[in-house]
């Protein structure tokens, strides 16, 4: 998501936020890098990394019917987490190990995905 206010002709880094915990995207900042989803969603590696370890290990599933994943738009049936603060932000499983798949083989970065 955009910080509100944002020039879109002019769109800064801090102006790129983790609908997840909102924080600005810090290109700086290698362990922390920022997925792009659809319709200008983003998720970033510490939010991931807590969606990874909240489905595939504790087997959690905070779907809600009639709620689209917010990174791929689809209303799925796979697990979906949901953002602790944000309770309009989830991701579904399918998003989360393909977003996982990506940052791994992201040179850039020095996302790994968490270990059980
Ligand atoms: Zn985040
Ligand atoms: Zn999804």
């Amino acid at each position: 998501m955009f910080r509100p206010g944002t020039d879109e002709t002019n769109v800064q880094y801090e102006d790129v936020l983790c609908n997840f915990c909102r924080r600005p995207w810090d290109p700086d900042d290698p362990t922390r890098p920022l997925i792009e989803g659809h319709h200008g969603s983003h998720l970033c590696g510490e939010c991931l990394s807590l969606a990874y370890r909240a489905i595939v290990f504790e087997g959690r599933n905070d779907r809600v019917a009639g709620q689209p994943c917010t990174m791929c738009l689809e209303e799925r049936d796979d697990e979906a987490w949901r953002s602790p603060e944000f309770a309009e932000a989830c991701v579904c499983r399918r998003c989360v190990k393909q977003s996982s798949t990506a940052l791994e083989k992201d040179k850039d970065y020095a996302w790994k995905r968490p270990i059980a």
